[in-house]
């Protein structure tokens, strides 16, 4: 950016031209949201997965990540934040225990660590229906849960985005953190399926 430009100028800038688009309908206030945090941070799953294979490697870092995902992801080079300050909340699947993240509002999503959501994420059968009836739902991800193991929806906001800490496969022993990373897909990040 250049200096003669203050971050508070920007910031009234990108505003103003935000509000224009939305008066002319050509975008809504979530999708810009999304489209900006995409274009600012370089956002992609690549960087949810980075997390990841850290917090299988590294225990210390793990438990930094369950405590405060915020601060942990920070750690790593990445921001939980949009336009606005957002709070991440990393949850951990476990044999006993899945997580699933939804938002129920609209379409809210950790954007600078799994790229733009998909399609199906922000539609209206998802957001109303993984609440309601999960494993239904998962189950036609290609996921079938085991009775026995609890499932969690954890619906976003604007102040709290939410990341799935996958289980490790496995047939990981001895990889490296870049090959952990590698195997980590965006849906496994989201919940809607496993690894
Ligand atoms: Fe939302």
């Amino acid at each position: 950016m250049s200096g003669t430009h203050t971050d508070a100028t920007i910031s009234r800038q990108v505003r103003r031209l935000e509000t224009l688009l939305e008066e002319r309908g050509i975008v809504v206030g979530a999708a810009l949201d999304e489209m900006l945090d995409a274009f600012l941070a370089g956002a992609s799953p690549v960087n949810g997965a980075r997390v990841v294979a850290r917090a299988w490697t590294d225990p210390a870092y793990k438990e930094r990540l369950l405590a405060d995902g915020t601060a942990a992801v920070t750690e790593l080079g990445y921001s939980a934040g949009g336009v606005q300050p957002q709070r991440l909340r990393v949850v951990e699947n476990t044999e006993d225990a899945h997580n699933v993240v939804v938002c129920t509002l609209c379409s809210c999503y950790p954007v600078r660590l799994l790229g733009p959501s998909p399609s199906w994420y922000k539609s209206e059968a998802y957001r109303s229906r993984v609440v309601r009836e999960p494993r239904a739902v998962l189950a036609e991800f290609g996921l079938r849960l085991p009775d026995s193991t609890d499932v969690t929806v954890w619906d976003s906001s604007a102040e709290t985005r939410y990341l799935v800490l996958p289980r490790r496969p496995a047939d990981t022993a001895g990889l490296t953190e870049d090959e952990l990373a590698a195997r980590v897909t965006r849906n496994g990040l989201i919940g809607t399926a496993a690894l």
